[in-house]
């Protein structure tokens, strides 16, 4: 998708702090984190969002959620404990419709989140 904020940066046409790649996903740090760990896992393959995700097959959902496991370890939250939201839908949020893992933690997360 060539108007895609998201595959723009799989392109490498925008910058961004990557964390992690695996063979079909890229991490990299959000622009405007929420945490001290806010990370979001794409799949570099365009799909609108995680029930897209969930169709593309290929066990492509389960290496987002890889590759999600791979941040926190790398940001040294997976003991402590993190959230991976996917903001599904205008209303509950979305405002790239490139489907993205966020990953976050490195502090106290309440529930529900509000
Ligand atoms: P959502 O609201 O779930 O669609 O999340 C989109 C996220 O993308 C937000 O948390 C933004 O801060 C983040 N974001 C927007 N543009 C960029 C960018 N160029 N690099 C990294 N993160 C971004
Ligand atoms: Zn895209």
């Amino acid at each position: 998708m060539s108007d895609c904020l998201f595959c723009k940066i799989v392109a490498k046409e925008i910058p961004a702090e990557v964390v992690y790649e695996s063979g079909r996903t890229l991490a990299f740090r959000d622009l405007n984190p929420q945490a001290p760990t806010h990370v979001l896992v794409i799949p570099k393959d365009h799909h609108a969002d995680a029930a897209a995700l969930a169709d593309a097959g290929d066990d492509l959902a389960g290496e987002v959620l890889k590759s999600a496991q791979e941040v926190a370890t790398i940001d040294g939250v997976s003991e402590d404990g993190y959230r991976i939201v996917f903001n599904t839908g205008a209303a509950a949020g979305q405002t790239v419709f490139h489907v993205h893992a966020h990953v976050l933690g490195g502090r106290g997360l309440t529930w529900p989140p509000g």
